[in-house]
């Protein structure tokens, strides 16, 4: 059983009540702000600038759905200004312990700036990886910069001027994503990974998606699962599926071993990488879009 975080749960109430953290925070210094996915680590860096000093609780390769919070975690979370969190369910663990931190800190959820697709298989949840589409990241992108600047007035002509730019770049890279995906034929526009992290980019940009497992790590993928998607690979002849740089990786080469479809590389679906120039969002988008139109081109992409 999964209980650990009770007790985190509670040592932030201690550590809450005992260190008076409102009279320690004030408008001097940078903005101090803990965020809980890479993704969005990039993104307060970008929009926040100078302004802000942001810590991520998640690590390159970490998985949101399943990651389990540590004291360090806690005594961070507790120390915060500002907490921004992903929300639409995808911080499975962790949203405990975010939501009981910190009561004088500002708690940004970022998905709330877009109109969620619905998980398919689980009635009225919501799928939460909406950073796939640079559409949407970019209005997420608006909501975050809008609430850090409400946290700090002083420093919002700044942090506007930081999220005009963000969203021109954001505007600039979903063309290219478009681009680099156009030469794909529409019999070949289907994207296999292991679990399902990419109905937003398949919605953005034109692709099916078919994963082994669901839209949560946390569901475990069964024999059927797999069988189904065997036979839609080899019934439509895919050329290549995907590996996930923070998902296990057996389920996806057992699948290409069965079909005779070559491993298209790995895409970073719910974590940035750990290098240049993956480790930040338009790096992540740039590589997943390079892997998926290689992979997919009608011969197998011989050149990357
Ligand atoms: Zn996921």
């Amino acid at each position: 059983m999964r209980r650990g975080w009770w007790w985190l749960v509670a040592l932030v109430a201690v550590l809450g009540a005992g260190c008076s953290p409102s009279a320690e925070r004030g408008s001097e210094g940078p903005l101090r702000v803990v965020a809980t996915t890479t993704m969005l680590t990039d993104l307060v860096r970008q929009v926040g600038g100078e302004d802000v000093a942001v810590e991520g609780i998640l690590k390159p390769g970490g998985d949101p759905h399943l990651y389990q919070p540590t004291p360090g975690d806690a005594r961070l979370l507790a120390s915060a200004d500002v907490i921004v969190m992903n929300g639409l369910h995808l911080e499975g663990w962790m949203e405990a312990l975010v939501r009981n931190t910190g009561r004088d800190a500002r708690l940004i959820v970022a998905a709330e700036g877009v109109e969620p697709l619905k998980d398919p298989q689980r009635s009225g949840w919501p799928d939460p990886h909406v950073w796939h589409d640079a559409g949407r990241w970019s209005q997420v992108s608006e909501h975050v910069a809008d609430e850090l600047a409400a946290a700090r007035p002083e420093a919002a002509a700044r942090i506007q001027t930081r999220r005009d730019a963000w969203v021109k770049e954001l505007a600039s890279l979903d063309q290219e994503v478009r681009e680099a995906l156009a030469p794909i034929p529409a019999e070949q526009r289907v994207l296999v990974t292991s679990h399902d992290a990419f109905h937003y980019y398949g919605k953005a940009y034109g692709l099916e998606v078919v994963a082994i497992q669901g839209i949560s790590t946390e569901s475990e993928a069964g024999a059927r699962d797999l069988a189904r998607v065997v036979d839609l690979v080899r019934a439509r002849r895919i050329p290549a599926v995907f590996v996930e740089s923070s998902v296990n990786p057996k389920l996806i080469e057992q699948l290409s071993r069965e079909t005779g479809a070559k491993i298209g590389g790995t895409l970073y679906s719910d974590a940035l990488g750990a290098t240049p120039p993956e480790d930040t969002y338009t790096g992540m988008l740039r590589a997943n879009t390079r892997a998926i139109a290689t992979g997919l081109q009608p011969q197998g992409g011989a050149t990357p």
